[in-house]
Parts: structure tokens; sequence; C-alpha cells
């Protein structure tokens, strides 16, 4: 079912990203992880439907997206940074196959950090932060998001990957086979990976090849 939702705030968070708080239809609910179909209440984009992450949590009295922005690319998440509060986006029900089963590892490369950023949010609230890990990959520093947020997920253990910068405090290089078996001591355990489909696709066959059990594998179906 479609609604129709006003934007309240929007708030830049790093790089080309933007949160977008909007109203809360009353009894709306969704899981953590969960996406929804979003297109923007304007003429010529109402049709122009994309999926997005809700990142808020099901208790908030507000939802959230967390939207990476292309500037270069003619698309919806261009139009998206021109919006301001007041204007509108029209949202479906959620979906989605991204869901917390249990402590693993978080593998999230760019905006693929969504569905995490709202799993992890959820874990903190319930105290159960501590033993989950965090491999964030980005190209730069300056295309991280909600970094300080992440940062200070106690409990969490973060590590940012950098693919295009090689700075002190920082994982340089793309999550692969090599990088997996240089950090990660344990592969019979849960893996979360989302990202880019060329990503997801190469991280998932590494975890096969090192011995990672393919049902403790959880992506985006
Ligand atoms: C389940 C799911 C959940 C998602 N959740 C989120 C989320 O919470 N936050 C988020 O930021 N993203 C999320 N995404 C990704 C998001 O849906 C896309 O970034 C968005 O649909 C892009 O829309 P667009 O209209 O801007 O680009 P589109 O017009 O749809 O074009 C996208 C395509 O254009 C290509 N493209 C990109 N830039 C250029 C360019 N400069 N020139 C030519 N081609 C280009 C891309 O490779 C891509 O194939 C999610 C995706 C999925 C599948």
């Amino acid at each position: 079912m479609a609604h129709r939702l006003t934007i309240n705030s929007i708030t830049p968070v790093g790089g080309t990203v933007f949160q977008y708080d909007l109203e809360k239809p009353e009894n709306f609910s969704f899981k953590p992880g969960q996406a929804t179909d979003v297109a923007i209440d304007k003429d010529d984009w109402r049709e122009e439907t994309r999926p997005f992450t809700f990142t808020s949590l099901p208790d908030w009295d507000k939802l959230q997206f967390t939207i990476k922005s292309y500037p270069d690319h003619d698309g919806v998440t261009k139009q998206l940074m021109n919006l301001s509060p007041g204007d509108r986006l029209i949202i479906d029900d959620p979906w989605g196959t991204i869901q917390f089963k249990g402590k693993g590892v978080f593998i999230a490369g760019g905006a693929g950090m969504t569905p995490f950023l709202s799993i992890l949010r959820d874990l903190r609230e319930s105290g159960e932060l501590a033993g989950n890990r965090l491999f964030f990959a980005n190209k730069t520093v300056t295309d991280i998001f909600c970094k300080d947020e992440i940062d200070g997920m106690s409990g969490l253990a973060v590590h940012h990957v950098l693919s295009e910068e090689d700075r002190p405090g920082y994982l340089h290089g793309i999550i692969d086979e090599d990088f997996l078996k240089q950090h990660v001591s344990d592969f019979n355990q849960k893996f979360y990976v989302c990202g880019p489909p060329e990503m997801v696709k190469s991280v998932k066959q590494a975890l096969k090849s090192l011995g990672a059990n393919a049902e403790e594998v959880v992506f985006e179906e």
C-alpha cells in the first residue's frame, strides 16, 4: 500500500549521503534491514521507484532513509539531493531478506551499509553489539558516512577499508580472499554481506572458498 509522506528534515551524514526523516504512517511496521520502493512525489518522478532501506528502527516515531546520491547521473538519487523539508516521498510496503540471525561479521560496501546501520542500531538498543565485527569498505575517507555514529558503537569492532587511499588507522585494499584470510580467523560463523552486486558476488565466492557455510552467509536475494 502506497503512502505519501512529508520529509521533516534532511541531514548530510558524509560524502553525498543524506538522511531523510519522514513522518510515519500509523501502524507501519518493518524489520531492521528491510527496504521499500520509494518515489519522489513530483511530476515526472512518481513512477520512478527505487529501493531504499529503512535506517530508522521500528519503534521510532519517524521513518528514516539514508541515501547516497550520484550527482553525475541524472537519476532519482540526484533529484533526492535537491529536495527540501516539506517535499514528499511515496513509499510502499517493506520487503527484503537481510535480517539479523546472530552474532557475526558484517561486510558492507558503500551504500550497502544501510541495512547494517539499522540492524546495528537495533543491537545497540538491546545491548547486543559486543562480539560483532564490521568491515565498511569505501573508496576514500570522505565517502564514509555516519562515521562518528558507527565508530561510537561500543562493543562493535569497526574496520574501515579504503580501496583508493592508504591512510594510517584505515585498512587499505579491496575485500577479497587474501584480505579475508588476513583479517578473519574463524570462517565458521555468520557473515552478512551487502554492497554493489559485483562486490557481493566476489565476497560470497571468497567466503565459500575459505570454508564459510553458505547457509551462514546472509545477503540480499
Ligand atoms: C534492496 C536495496 C536496498 C537499497 N537501499 C539503499 C539505501 O538505503 N541507500 C542507498 O543509498 N542506496 C540503496 N540502494 C541502492 C539504490 O537503490 C540505488 O543507488 C538507486 O536505485 C539509484 O537510483 P538512481 O535513479 O539514482 O540511478 P538509476 O537511474 O537507477 O541508475 C542506476 C544505474 O546507473 C548506473 N550509473 C550510476 N551512475 C552513473 C553515471 N554517472 N553514468 C551512467 N550510469 C550511471 C549505475 O551503475 C546503476 O546501474 C539499495 C538497493 C537495493 C537493491
